[in-house]
Formats: C-alpha cells, structure tokens, sequence
C-alpha cells in the first residue's frame, strides 16, 4: 500500500490492457470457469479506441478461442480475395509473383478487418461471459507482495497537476489486486517494461528489435475500390536507408487502410520516418489509387519485430506477460494478433489450472512452455531469421537469404543460418550526425500528403492539459546537452505526432518542448531515444487517441 489509502478489490485474475491478448485471456478464464473473479482495465476511452494494426488477420487464434465467432457476428467479413507484392522504384514497381514466396506468405484463408472493431466485438463476447471491463481506466503502477510478488495494479487515478501534485478533485485510484496479474499492454507496455527491468527476464535473450507503423484510413474512388485485396511494397522511398514497406489493404465501404513500416535499428538520425510515409504516397501506383479520395483517419504505433530469440522469459511471481508485451509478431508475414490471442488463451489456462490447484502469486511456467513450444513458438520460429539477415545485409539479400530460409524451414524444418543474433538495440543503432547527411523531404501538397500536426487531428487524440506529462525525461538536460550537437535530436523527427520540438529563439539558447497532448501512444520514443532518456508512461485514463475503425 502506498502512503495515500487507496481501495482495493480482490480478483482471481487482473489483466492489463483490452487488446487482442487481454481480451482472449479475459474470455478463456471464463469459458473455464464461470465462477472465477475476472476484471479487465483498458487505458483507452472505451475497448478499440486504441487498437492499431494492419490489419490481415489470419483467423486461427480465433477459431482457437471462439470457434463459431461466423455465428456470433464477428465483424470479420472481408476475406482476402487477392494478393500482391511490389518492389518500387522512384518512378515504377515491378510485380514479385506469388509462386516462390514461402506458403507462410500466402494472404489465402485470411481476413481484412478493423482490429479495433474485432476488439469491441469480443469485449462484449468476454462481458457476456461475466468479465468486469472498465476502460478509461490506466494502470499507472503495479502492487508488490511481502514477498516481492506481483499482487495487483493501481488504476484510475486522475486529478493530479501538472507539477504532480493533488489537484481539487484528486482521485487517488484504486488497488486491483489477483492471485495473478496479466499484462497484455502491447508493444513496449510500461509495467511491463518495469517487470521486465525488475525480474530481469530479458537475460539471455536477443534485444527487443521494433519498426514504427503508420496508418491512414482512405475512402477512394468506388471505381478503383477493389474489397478484399492486400498489396505489399518494399523499396522505394526507403531504399538502403532503413528497412521497412508498406501495407494497401481494401476493406468494405470503398476504404483502404494505407500503412508503412520504417524499422526502428536505421542509423541516419535525419531520417524522418513520418515524411517517409507521406513521400511514399505520391508514387505513381499509390497516388493513382488515391487520386479523389480523402484521409479519414491517422495514427501510429510501435510494431515489435524481434521475434522468436528476443521474447524475454514472461512470467515472474504472480505476472505473465501477452501477446506484444512480450513481442509476438512474425514478421514477414507483418502478423502478431493471432499469436497475442493464442498467448492470452495459454495464459488463461495456465492461471486456471494453478488456480485450481489453489496456487496463487507464483509463476506460471506453463504458459511460458506453451507459447514457446507450441503453436507461437513454431510459427516465429521458423521465420527467426528474416529480421537479423535484412539488418545485416539489405533488402536484395535479405530477400533471397530469408526467402531461401523460410522455405527450408517450411520444408524441412531446419534452417541453414541457426539462430542469427539481432545485435543492438534500435536505440543504440543511431548514428551520429557527423557520420551522416540531412535528408531533403517534399513538402506536404496538402491533398495527398499532409504535415504532421493535421494528420494528428484525424486521430482524435485529446489529453487533458492540466496533468504532469507522462512523457518524462530521467535527465531534462540531454536533448539540448547530447542529443542536439550528436544527433539533431532525432526525437523531433522520429515522433510521427510531433510531439517533440527544439525551440530557436533569437538571442536565446535552444529549449526541448514535450508537447504531449498530441501523442498517440506509439512508444516510439522509449524505443528510439538515442540515450534512453525519454520514458512513456500512462496519461491518466481515457486520454489519447480515439481510432474510429483502425
Ligand atoms: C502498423 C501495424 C500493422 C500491423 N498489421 C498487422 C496485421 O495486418 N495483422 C496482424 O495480425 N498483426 C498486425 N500488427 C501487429 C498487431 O497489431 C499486434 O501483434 C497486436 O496488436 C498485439 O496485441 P496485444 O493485445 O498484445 O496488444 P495491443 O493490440 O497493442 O493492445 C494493448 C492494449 O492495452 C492497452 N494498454 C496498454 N497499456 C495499458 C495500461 N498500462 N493500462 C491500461 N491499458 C493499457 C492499450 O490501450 C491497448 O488497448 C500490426 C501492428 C502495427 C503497429
């Protein structure tokens, strides 16, 4: 207990986060036992609002969980009709034919949908099942035991100025406490960062590797519209400067969801991975498909791209960690929401089991056996190497190379390179300024592109003002004193909502402004800070983003 008196409640099981992982997890229990205590706290304003994804879903995590999910109304409907793959030049794409990509590659059997949707759709599945969820509700710290265990979380505390301290209608929050806590917060989750940090459960593990995703909603020209079809491009404008693509996926009611992938290890810090995007749309295949339709919707978020050898071990006394709080994506295939549902179902019934057995607050190493030695494991496994070889030798090779793996994977369950070592982290990757060149990015035209803070504005993002920022600095000395003359201090460029600047004025010394009303919650600058200076926490609950159908 902390020195303020909070309440607390007592459940069987506390899950962080309303994503895909916590959500089956939150049904699992239930389906299990009806009678088990289930709460489910989810940061955003309502269960979705802060979902993003592609999104290609293969449906096999769901047939796990809720096999007549077609009966149920799911709304999954759009299934992929054709798949295509471009590589681009400045002024052209050429067609990679589908026949020698790895049948993991192949789209067949998979669907378009709006994870966000397919998120409200099974928060209503898992409170039909009984599950307490509250949303607006972020989990700000965890609950240690005597014994250092994890107990429970503290969520719902709001009120607080933007010194810290207790404003008028201060709400201290409350104590959620459960024979075992669950943290499905995603990629780069703050809690569990700090368990991550405190069990030192990435010992002997590859460093978590990530890529920023951007996404805007389109709605196009009927004519052009074509449901059902997911195009994937490589190349240009990235070329050898950073790894990553992009993402055109047709979904129904003449939209599009237009996504790209920058990989987070690029060294040069002038790389503006928001203008990278923005830059790709004026391709001629892209532009051509735009051309008269309109931007209906913005927003960005970290995708975790480690795999198989950076999952660090993901349970402690009374914790486990889902989904992408652990990082699940197989990532050529650009795929984490099947294997965040599988975790949160191994998860659940792991607890179940232990619960039954009447243990409580220990580790769950079954659920750890189980991602790792079933279904998760087997299917990043045999895409470890995809990721290391692009960082080592570009995209040409890393295409034949990867390519030539997954198919020996695939066919004969071995790979020829073993088990390749990502290297550094991303935020160790940059390089410094004097090694490389500024980058000269088009501006905006307003119609096809557009500057960051506008597009901001189409993600519906709204911080209350009047509360500490949650994006702290452990040093507020280091962007101007460090980052600026050794990087530019790349946080104002690699935040695709702007929320950092670097203020000139005349006759006055630089000043770093965190403008954190606008952040969307991507966790790119934990991720990316050349000096791990910049730490995400929670905004209080209900703040942030509010993704339509994302
Ligand atoms: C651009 C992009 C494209 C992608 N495309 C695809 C795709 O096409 N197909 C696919 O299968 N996968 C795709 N992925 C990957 C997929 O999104 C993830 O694997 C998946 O979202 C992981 O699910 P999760 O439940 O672990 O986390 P999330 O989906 O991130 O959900 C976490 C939830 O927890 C909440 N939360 C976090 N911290 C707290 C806290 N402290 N308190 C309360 N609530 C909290 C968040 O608000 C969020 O709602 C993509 C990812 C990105 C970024």
């Amino acid at each position: 207990m902390t020195d303020m008196q909070r309440e607390s409640m007592e459940y069987d099981v506390v899950i962080v986060g309303g994503g895909p992982a916590g959500l089956s997890a939150a049904i699992r229990l239930k389906q299990l036992d009806a009678d088990l205590q289930v709460v489910l706290l989810e940061k955003g304003s309502e269960v979705g609002a802060h979902i993003l994804s592609g999104a290609v879903l293969d449906p096999c995590g769901l047939d796990a969980l809720i096999p007549d999910w077609k009966e149920k109304g799911a709304p999954i409907t759009v299934p992929v009709r054709e798949d295509n793959f471009y590589m681009l030049g400045e002024a052209g794409q050429v067609r990679v034919p589908n026949w020698p990509m790895p049948k993991l590659m192949n789209n067949h059997g998979n669907y378009i949908v709006s994870m966000g949707n397919v998120c409200r759709w099974m928060a209503e599945q898992a409170e039909a099942l009984g599950v307490e969820i509250f949303p607006g509700m972020a989990c700000s710290e965890l609950v240690y035991g005597e014994n250092g265990e994890v107990r429970g979380v503290v969520a719902g505390e709001f009120g607080k100025n933007p010194d810290g301290s207790k404003g008028d209608g201060y709400e201290p929050g409350m104590e959620l406490l459960g024979k075992y806590v669950f943290l499905g917060e995603g990629v780069r989750g703050s809690l569990s960062k700090e368990v991550i940090g405190k069990f030192n459960l990435s010992e002997g593990h590859e460093p978590q590797k990530f890529g920023l995703g951007m996404k805007e909603i389109w709605e196009i020209d009927p004519a052009k519209h074509r449901e059902g079809t997911v195009t994937h491009t490589m190349g240009w404008p990235l070329g050898a400067n950073a790894g990553g693509g992009s993402f055109i996926y047709h979904l129904e009611n003449n939209q599009v969801y237009v996504g790209f992938v920058v990989h987070l290890n690029y060294k040069n810090p002038y790389l503006y991975p928001y203008m990278e995007f923005q830059r790709f749309k004026h391709h001629p295949m892209v532009a051509e498909l735009l051309k008269g339709g309109k931007r209906v919707a913005y927003g960005a978020r970290a995708i975790s791209e480690g795999g198989y050898q950076s999952m660090p071990k993901m349970v402690a006394p009374g914790v486990a960690l889902l989904g992408c709080s652990v990082g699940m994506v197989n990532v050529p295939r650009i795929k984490g929401n099947h294997n965040a549902m599988l975790s949160g179902k191994a998860a659940a019934e792991a607890a179940h089991a232990a619960i039954q057995a009447g243990r409580a607050s220990d580790e769950l190493t079954a659920y750890e056996t189980e991602v790792r030695e079933g279904a998760i494991g087997k299917d990043l496994k045999k895409v470890r190497n995809v990721k290391p070889l692009w960082s080592k030798y570009g995209l040409t090779a890393s295409l034949t190379l990867g390519g030539f793996d997954m198919w020996t994977n695939e066919l004969l369950g071995l790979s020829l390179f073993g088990t390749q070592k990502h290297g550094k982290s991303d935020a160790e990757a940059t390089g410094k300024v004097f090694a490389h060149k500024p980058i000269d990015y088009p501006k905006p035209d307003g119609t096809l592109s557009f500057d960051r803070l506008t597009n901001v504005s189409f993600s519906f993002t709204n911080h209350e003002e009047s509360q500490p920022a949650h994006l702290t600095l452990k040093n507020a000395e280091v962007p101007i004193a460090e980052n600026l003359p050794n990087y530019d201090e790349p946080a104002q460029r690699y935040c695709p909502a702007g929320v950092y600047e670097v203020v000139r004025e005349e006759g006055k010394e630089p000043r770093f402004v965190i403008n954190f009303q606008n952040c969307v919650h991507c966790k790119t600058c934990d991720i990316k800070d050349p000096s791990q200076n910049i730490h995400w926490t929670v905004p209080q609950g209900g703040d942030g983003p509010n993704y339509p159908n994302m």
